[in-house]
């Protein structure tokens, strides 16, 4: 009796059981041993929707899961936060570092709240601010 090639598939005469072609090698096998290919996507795995044999079955690649970030602190009751924009004076600029003057030859402040002062005072770093200077 002819025998068709059946590649890597079984075959008992007496227990018959359907063949099935890998999707990504192509090789043939036995159904029962061809497995569905997942994929990490998002939070979870999915189905690639692809049967594949056991040399060709891919282990998912952690690096396509979602990043989960932990949970923001508890927020403080009754914050008091430094209201740094209003207590710092930006003058304004040009490209080479010098502090712009308007026609009377008062200085330029960049922000509304700069101009709220009703005195602004000298800059004693002459336009440069730097942290923690006080
Ligand atoms: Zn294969």
């Amino acid at each position: 009796m002819a025998w068709r090639y059946h590649g890597r598939a079984e075959v008992d005469p007496r227990r018959p059981s359907p063949f099935g072609i890998c999707d990504r090698c192509g090789a043939l096998e036995n159904l029962e041993n061809l497995r569905w290919q997942y994929q990490y996507a998002g939070v979870g795995l999915v189905n690639l929707q692809l049967l594949v044999c056991a040399p060709c079955m891919d282990v998912p690649q952690p690096q396509l899961t979602a990043t989960i970030l932990p949970p923001d602190p508890e927020p403080v009751f009754n914050a008091r936060p430094e209201y740094y924009s209003v207590d710092e004076i930006d003058y304004l600029t040009d490209q080479n570092g010098n502090i712009l003057v308007d026609q009377d030859g008062k200085k330029l402040v960049s922000n509304e709240a700069s101009e709220n002062f009703s005195d602004v005072p000298s800059d004693p770093n002459n336009g440069i601010n730097p942290p923690n200077s006080d």
